[in-house]
């Protein structure tokens, strides 16, 4: 069953179009990559299904109803949660008051303590660090903090913008593992990458976007195998 719909959606900045009628679907607890050049337009789709770009056509359809035209904390109370690009961490405050802040629809909130306990499971290194400010920690971790923060909110649907982006290897190893693990827990995760390699390997599903539109989509193991999307996207 699909989750998330996205229907023909077009969209843009000022003038400037940039989704060209972005069709795609996510199947309940699966785990979907979108993957693409720069400036492809993946960031604008999740921020549009976020409802913080609004759709100048097309429509957004989250657990069977019409959210295309709803703000971003209507859906959040729904179970529609974005980890940003960049982070966008509270950076003067604790790694716990962090968490306390990605808790804010009434469900995450009933559940705060058993979610907290759950997050620092995941990741004892925020554990550890629960009184640091997280503006002094390094990438890695914050980039932890950015998913757990996300998990507070306890979200049916986790979309997650660049996990990879910036981080060590071995890093990016441990917080794609984080993904196998969200899913176990039956979160739905639609996941934008630079990484195509990773975000294929971890993937249930892909879509490759190309500007604005869908060129290419299947199950990611046969993606991978894809010519196009090997001499494309995976240097190969
Ligand atoms: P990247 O990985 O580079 O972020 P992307 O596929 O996520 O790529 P988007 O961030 O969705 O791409 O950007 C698509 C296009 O929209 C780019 O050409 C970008 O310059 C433009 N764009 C993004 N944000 C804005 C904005 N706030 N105002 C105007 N144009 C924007």
């Amino acid at each position: 069953m699909s989750i998330l719909e996205i229907r023909n959606v077009s969209t843009g900045y000022g003038e400037v179009q940039i989704l060209w009628g972005t069709t795609l679907s996510l199947e309940e607890g699966k785990l979907t990559c979108l993957v693409g050049s720069n400036g492809a337009g993946k960031t604008t789709t999740l921020r549009t299904v976020m409802g913080l770009l609004k759709p100048w056509e097309g429509q957004v359809f989250f657990d069977g109803k019409d959210v295309s035209r709803l703000p971003a904390h209507a859906k959040a109370e729904m179970g529609l949660v974005l980890v940003p690009e960049g982070r966008q961490l509270f950076t003067d405050m604790t790694v716990e008051e962090n968490l306390e802040m990605g808790a804010t629809p009434r469900h995450a909130r009933l559940h705060y303590a058993q979610n907290l306990e759950r997050v620092y499971e995941m990741f004892p290194r925020l554990k550890e660090r629960r009184s640091q400010k997280a503006g002094t920690m390094s990438g890695g971790e914050q980039q932890m903090l950015a998913v757990a923060r996300g998990i507070m909110a306890e979200p049916k649907v986790l979309m997650i913008d660049e996990l990879s982006l910036g981080l060590a290897p071995v890093l990016v190893l441990g917080l794609f593992e984080t993904l196998r693990e969200l899913k176990k827990l039956g979160i739905t995760i639609l996941l934008v990458e630079q990484n195509v390699q990773m975000a294929l390997a971890v993937s249930d599903y892909g879509y490759v976007l190309a500007e604005g539109k869908v060129a290419l989509q299947g199950p990611a193991r046969e993606l991978m195998e894809d010519e196009h999307v090997r001499a494309a996207y995976l240097g190969l």
